[in-house]
């Protein structure tokens, strides 16, 4: 996770419009309507882009998804993700398994 990526995701606004999504898709999962968990940006967040509500906070450049599709999408988007790495609720680059 970058620096300004970090910000972004900790602010009282986007928090806020997170919650509002969720609750907007009833918590389900845009591809397999199973749990959502996440909601993800279809146009990733950039340091250019991230004081632009219009992408950051605008409900049609959110997609609400699960654990699962959230994975899938970063993968087939950026195929330097390293298998293994996983995002936690707020959308955040986390490292799984291993010890
Ligand atoms: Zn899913
Ligand atoms: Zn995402």
């Amino acid at each position: 996770m970058k620096e300004y990526a970090r910000k972004f995701y900790k602010s009282t606004a986007w928090r806020k419009c997170r919650n509002s999504y969720f609750n907007y898709r009833h918590g389900l999962c845009e591809r397999c309507i199973g749990p959502g968990k996440i909601v993800h940006h279809k146009k990733y967040i950039t340091p250019e882009n991230m004081d632009d509500p219009a992408i950051t906070l605008s409900f049609s450049n959110l997609e609400l998804l699960c654990q699962n599709c959230h994975n899938r999408e970063h993968h087939e988007r950026n195929s330097s993700v390293v298998e293994g790495l996983m995002f936690d609720s707020n959308g955040d680059l986390i490292q799984t398994g291993g010890k």
